[in-house]
């Protein structure tokens, strides 16, 4: 299929996410967040959408990348891991970039990692020349085997790598890690990160044109202020005149406040937007400090 001939046809703006496992579920409440609604397909493969014109198609995570670059889909939400094994690949055989990570998106974190038997005692990278490292991410981790000056035998199994040591097809493993608890399964222990991971917008490196390009800025601005207020509270509070400047370094992660002042008296009441966590202890410390009447609420929606 053509790239372009399915491309240029489209005024409809066509999402990639994974159709079963640990992204599929968060991927799609995230772009529900965003004010997305589908009519779903029988089949369950192509979800056509309602409130805007952007669907989603649920394929396996693996094939995402390669569905954007022939342009039979515009984005796509993959682990970190998946976009740039395949981004490493192309680079591998000379072919040019298509692939760009857009946005981070904050779920499915995990990291790959390198592991070796638990009896190992590690003294760098050094050590695995000339041994069977087996791993389903051959790009990360052949690059991450050159930059360590490394020379050392890739082999590329689909799954069950982390058994592979015990099958005797390898000395050591590169997997995917988040509790580590099937590492200590298996006798292994980790001990180099090649990358870190999480969930990703993945798009292409050229910018869309026409109506596609209105909608993907149009979800980039919702996706946005739905990043932002992942853990985003609305913290009022009053305080004497001056206390304020102690109270704002306790707030690093605020907005600049607006503040009002309250008639009469030498207090004012100021309301901030605050990006981090806003935990009874912080209250506490801000109580401490000279605040009062504090009031932390929930911010629905944001757009800047
Ligand atoms: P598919 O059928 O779509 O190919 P899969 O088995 O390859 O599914 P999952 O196991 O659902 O995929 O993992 C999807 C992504 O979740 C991974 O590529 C990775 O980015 C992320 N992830 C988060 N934690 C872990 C973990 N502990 N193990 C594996 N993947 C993880
Ligand atoms: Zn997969």
């Amino acid at each position: 299929m053509s790239p372009t001939a399915t491309a240029a046809v489209r005024d409809r703006l066509r999402i990639a996410i994974q159709k079963s496992g640990r992204l599929s579920e968060p991927a799609r409440a995230l772009l529900a967040s965003c004010g997305l609604s589908w009519r779903e397909s029988r089949d369950r493969l192509f979800c056509y959408g309602e409130s805007l014109p952007v669907d989603l198609l649920l394929v396996r995570d693996d094939d995402i990348p390669g569905l954007i670059a022939d342009g039979v889909c515009d984005l796509g939400i993959v682990g970190r891991n998946v976009l740039q094994e395949q981004v490493g690949e192309r680079a591998a055989s000379a072919q040019p970039a298509v692939h760009r990570e857009w946005r981070a998106l904050g779920f499915g974190g995990c990291r790959l990692a390198l592991a070796v038997p638990e009896d190992w005692k590690w003294d760098g990278p050094a050590q695995l020349t000339g041994k069977r490292i087996a791993t389903s991410y051959p790009a990360l981790l052949s690059q991450w085997l050159a930059q360590q000056g490394v020379n050392a035998e890739v082999v590329t199994l689909s799954g069950s790598v982390e058994i592979a040591p015990r099958l005797g097809k390898a000395e050591a493993i590169c997997d995917l890690v988040s509790s580590g608890a099937t590492l200590t399964a298996n006798h292994l222990k980790p001990v180099e990160t090649l990358l870190e991971s999480e969930a990703v917008l993945a798009g292409p490196v050229v910018p869309f044109g026409g109506v596609r390009a209105e909608l993907a800025a149009l979800l980039l601005r919702r996706l946005d202020g739905v990043l932002r207020l992942k853990d985003s509270k609305l913290l009022l509070f009053q305080a004497a005149r001056g206390a304020v400047p102690e109270l704002l370094k306790l707030l690093p992660d605020a907005e600049p406040p607006t503040v009002t002042i309250i008639d009469g008296s030498d207090r004012l009441a100021l309301q901030a937007l605050c990006h981090g966590a806003v935990t009874w202890q912080r209250l506490e410390d801000l109580k401490r400090a000279g605040a009062n009447s504090l009031l932390v609420l929930p911010v629905e929606r944001m757009l800047a």
